[in-house]
């Protein structure tokens, strides 16, 4: 069973994907599964190119440094030939109302001038992504939902149409976890690509900095911690950050904190803490321009051979190549 998951580099990894999503890939540690960074879903709208590639670079160093496999790891636009090839078969298979239909594309296209022509063909890259490596299983939330379902949808149709080539996948939900919420603006989740990041802590964060951040979160009325995420979601917040990186459960940890001012100091210890390591190995993957190069080839190299044969049958299949 491959299970796929990508990470856009739209901004600097933040603490909610250390929590909710890296360090969970990494733990799991599954022999077949496969973590991109997902670089060319960054194009849809406006973008800097020198700004993405060292975005990329970065989450590339970061998900190593979490503790995921090298051999699992690949970034995306390495193998941008064999996922445009396989990108322009699955949209001769999809049709422009499936694919207007997606409700991200009519969100997040809505009002816009100039909206790029990507934006509306993303999710048949995406299944591209799913399907060139033969991946069964595909942990998304809520927004990737839909997107999956096309790709299956793609599958099959090639499948029938054509001939067997494509694995239809499964889109999972991934284990429920705690979402960090913003520091300044608990009622919104931490995001990478926030637009004010004073209340995102982000991985690479130096420990005054996250020390920093912490400090100033929004807190609720009230100057004892108690955990009620409904009426005091910033303390909330800060007790379900505590129990993520220490352990324990967030309404008892509560009890342990005489003031917002001493369990603020803990959470950033705890914090400083669970980041260290992996702030500290990917500075050094960072700086050895050399191995985490060696690391990328290696991945291309993989991402490209496994999905080999498949786009080569699909293109035979579809009477081309
Ligand atoms: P963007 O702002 O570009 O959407 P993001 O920070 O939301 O960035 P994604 O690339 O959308 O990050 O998601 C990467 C992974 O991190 C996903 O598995 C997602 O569920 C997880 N994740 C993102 N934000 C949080 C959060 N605040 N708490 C827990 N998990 C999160
Ligand atoms: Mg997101």
């Amino acid at each position: 069973m491959v299970q796929i998951s990508g990470i856009t580099p739209s901004g600097h990894v933040q603490l909610g994907n250390h929590l909710g999503a890296l360090r969970r890939w990494a733990a799991e540690g599954r022999p077949d599964d496969l973590y991109f960074v997902s670089d060319l879903h960054a194009m849809t709208t406006a973008h800097n190119p020198a700004k993405l590639r060292a975005l990329a670079t970065e989450q590339l160093a970061v998900l190593v440094a979490t503790g995921i496999a090298p051999e699992r790891v690949f970034v995306q636009s390495d193998i941008a030939k064999e996922l445009g090839a396989l990108t322009w078969i699955l949209e001769s298979t999809c049709t422009y109302g499936e694919a207007a239909r997606m409700i991200q594309f009519k969100e997040k296209s809505k009002g816009q001038a100039g909206v790029r022509l990507s934006l509306l063909t993303y999710p048949v890259l995406m299944a591209a992504d799913i399907l060139l490596q033969g991946a069964s299983k595909v942990p998304v939330g809520e927004d990737q939902r839909q997107h999956v379902e096309l790709t299956r949808v793609l599958a099959r149709r090639f499948n029938t149409t054509y001939g067997e080539v494509f694995t239809v996948p499964e889109a999972t939900l991934p284990p429920a976890g705690a979402r960090v919420r913003d520091l300044a603006e608990p009622t919104r989740k931490m995001s990478k690509s926030a637009h004010d990041s004073a209340g995102v802590v982000f991985v690479l964060d130096d420990a005054d900095q996250v020390r920093r951040k912490i400090r100033k979160a929004r807190t609720d009325g009230g100057s004892v911690p108690a955990y009620a995420p409904e009426t005091r979601p910033g303390i909330a917040n800060l007790l379900d950050i505590l129990s993520a990186c220490t352990g324990g459960d967030p309404a008892e940890l509560a009890e342990e904190y005489p003031s917002y001012g001493v369990l603020k100091d803990a959470v950033a210890d705890a914090v400083i803490e669970e980041l260290r390591p992996v702030r500290e190995r990917t500075m050094e993957l960072l700086a050895d321009t050399a191995e985490l190069e060696r690391v990328r080839k290696a991945g291309a190299v993989r991402a490209a051979e496994r999905g080999e044969h498949r786009l080569s049958s699909a293109l035979r299949l579809i009477g081309a190549g």
